[in-house]
């Protein structure tokens, strides 16, 4: 117990965050996001990232929080926990639980790659951390993940023990926070240029400090294998391919060829390389364009394939971007449906936690009938177990993926 708390049970230097009258209902629930909106006051000095007390309108105390004066979110919840103090062991507990969740699910085996810490979901909001065999990669994407930084450094370093930490604090999230972006090694030694992860019956190539996001699309490790089963000597389309895990997935299954597309020729590079380290560089060709032009040339030109893999970029970062983003996915998927030759397959994605599943169907539908196709749900997909969910964060459930059989 802390002697300094007073009625409220606040210590006394703590800032408190008090909320307008009704607006604590979501943290009720365990809901950890603060947004502006609610905010009635704030007492004390709250520098961003600095750890808040946050009460309702009455004086009722409901956790402690991150404060984040720049953001909509203006604080995101460390504890629900009356009293629990945020400090280095607090960061300790929370990852350890998150380490032997994937320890749990066997995704800890040497030179394997997973996400180690997956923000909210995992009681750490803001944190990002991947792991790349000997290596992690950490994205510190809020205000009060950016304060504990060189703490969450540390603690890793102990927990893990890998050869080196990287940070890839980059992108839009950061910049809603009104953070710089920074790239940079934060502990132990420079990862190499190219990294070598083994993964299903593969072997990849990261690039930890130059690749997109951590180096690699961690979240689809799973679906490739579960794609890769429709592929048996299949011609196969990766569009948006990066650097080519499902076509390598699908080619270790036994697919004839595969022609992978994507607009960063950095990315088709590394494709190269990685596809020749699995022995299927021969039956690859590489196309840098954008996914859009080319599949309406492919199209055109009255080139077919046996499996369709959409894998696109989100298209829908807010909410006011859902019809627009909607469009994107419905064109797209009208394309790689007409490419389906009659019978084939198609496997199609978004990475759009604002589109759900059932949004996401209704797109694929409408986009079905517009291309004059007829199509089946064989699977559905989702994230992986590295990936997970809390349930009081629905937010966290972004990916989703249809298996069609397309006729
Ligand atoms: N399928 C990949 C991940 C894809 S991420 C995997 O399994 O690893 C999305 C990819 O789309 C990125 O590589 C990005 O470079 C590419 N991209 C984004 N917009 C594009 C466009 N309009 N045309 C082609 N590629 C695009």
């Amino acid at each position: 117990m802390d002697l300094a708390e007073p009625a409220l049970g606040v210590a006394a230097s703590t800032p408190t965050v008090w909320l307008k009258p009704g607006r604590e209902k979501s943290l009720r629930r365990r809901h950890p996001w603060v947004f502006s909106g609610a905010v009635d006051r704030v007492d004390g000095d709250a520098a961003a990232g600095a750890t808040v007390e946050l009460a309702s309108s009455s004086g009722e105390r409901l956790g402690r929080a991150a404060y984040s004066p720049a953001s909509q979110i203006r604080a995101r919840v460390w504890s629900f926990e009356p009293g629990e103090r945020i400090d280095a062991d607090f960061f300790r507990r929370r990852l350890e639980r998150a380490v032997d969740s994937r320890r749990r699910l066997g995704l800890l085996e040497p030179g394997a790659a997973c996400r180690l810490a997956f923000s909210e979901s995992d009681g750490l909001p803001g944190l990002i951390v991947d792991r790349y065999g000997e290596y992690l990669v950490c994205q510190f994407l809020s205000a009060g993940a950016e304060v504990w930084r060189a703490t969450i450094v540390e603690q890793l370093a102990e927990l893990c023990t890998p050869r080196g930490i990287y940070e890839r604090s980059e992108g839009g999230a950061r910049h809603k926070e009104g953070l710089p972006s920074r790239r940079e090694l934060l502990a132990g030694e420079e990862p190499p240029r190219e990294l070598q992860i083994v993964g299903g019956n593969a072997r990849w190539i990261v690039d930890i400090a130059h690749g997109q996001k951590t180096g690699a699309y961690l979240d689809q490790q799973a679906n490739r294998e579960r794609v890769a089963a429709h592929a048996r000597g299949a011609e196969v389309l990766d569009a948006f391919s990066y650097t080519g895990g499902f076509s390598i997935a699908c080619l270790r299954a036994g697919a004839a060829s595969a022609a992978l597309v994507d607009s960063s020729a950095d990315a088709l590079a590394l494709a190269e390389r990685e596809t020749a380290l699995n022995g299927v560089h021969d039956r690859c060709r590489f196309v840098t364009a954008n996914v859009f032009d080319e599949l309406r040339a492919v199209r055109d030109a009255g080139t077919r394939f046996d499996l369709v893999v959409l894998d696109p970029p989100k298209f829908v970062h807010s909410a006011d971007q859902i019809p627009s983003g909607s469009r994107g996915y419905k064109d797209v998927n009208m394309l790689g449906l007409a490419l389906v030759r009659p019978g084939g397959t198609l496997a199609t994605f978004s990475c759009s936690g604002h589109v759900d599943a059932a949004l996401f169907q209704k797109i694929v539908a409408g986009a079905a009938v517009d291309a004059g196709r007829t199509a089946q749900i064989l699977e559905r997909l989702s994230q992986p177990a590295d990936h997970p969910v809390a349930t009081e964060f629905p937010e966290a459930d972004y990916l989703k993926g249809l298996i069609l059989r397309v006729h």
